[in-house]
């Protein structure tokens, strides 16, 4: 069954790092890839856009394209997003669908400090996109809890419903939102960095103006 891999994140503003390597993916596993965003992340400072105004961008980067979807879920929760509630919630919908969630090779370095981190291999398989710039140092408990999960035959993620991790190369693209907030702060133009849907309405960048 072709999985259902989720991609998270604070999408603040999404970019083009971001959606290059959750199209790659969807190619790469086969797979349909939802866009997440979270509403008060655990582990990071609050977004500087609001949550409409981050699905408001997007939804403008979004258009053209039906591969890759959003899903608004964490957004409509109150308080802290966790990734373990909406996988939980994702399985009672999906059945014995398989699932995936994607996460970037820093964020993945940093899992441990997840809510109830280890319980994700229970309800979905792991993918780890390469990211530049990024030489991610395992910790020794995260070594631990995926010995024997990694595979490199796309195919069993499609016939096994969680537990497996794998690591997916993407084409390495050197963009993050930090760097994106900086040029817009200083007035500068990151027309190349960001779907070109962000532009064509002013207001949805006005966020990160000064
Ligand atoms: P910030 O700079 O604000 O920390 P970010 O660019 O890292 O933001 P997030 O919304 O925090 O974006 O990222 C969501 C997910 O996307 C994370 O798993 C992150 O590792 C991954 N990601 C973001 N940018 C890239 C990129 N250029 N290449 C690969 N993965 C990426």
């Amino acid at each position: 069954m072709k999985p259902l891999a989720i991609f998270g994140g604070t999408f603040d503003p999404v970019h083009l790092g971001h959606l290059s390597v959750a199209w790659e993916a969807a190619e790469l596993l086969d797979a349909d890839v939802c866009l997440m965003p979270a509403s008060v992340p655990p582990h990071r400072p609050p977004p500087m856009a609001s949550a409409a105004q981050r699905v408001a961008m997007l939804r403008a980067a979004l258009q053209g394209q039906s591969r890759l979807t959003l899903d608004t879920r964490e957004l409509e929760r109150s308080g802290p997003s966790y990734t373990i509630d909406t996988l939980i919630e994702l399985r009672a919908e999906q059945g014995d669908r398989p699932l995936l969630l994607l996460i970037g090779a820093d964020a993945f370095a940093g899992l441990p400090s997840w809510h109830r981190w280890r319980e994700l291999f229970e309800v979905a398989h792991v993918g780890v996109l390469s990211r530049p710039g990024v030489e991610a140092e395992l910790s020794d408990e995260l070594q631990h809890v995926i010995s024997g999960r990694r595979v490199e035959d796309v195919s069993v993620l499609h016939h096994t419903m969680a537990g497996k991790l794998i690591e997916l190369a993407v084409t390495p693209l050197e963009i993050s939102a930090t760097r994106i907030r900086e040029l817009l702060a200083e007035g500068r133009d990151p027309r190349y960095l960001l779907p070109a849907g962000l532009f064509d309405d002013p207001g949805l960048l006005a966020p990160y103006r000064s």
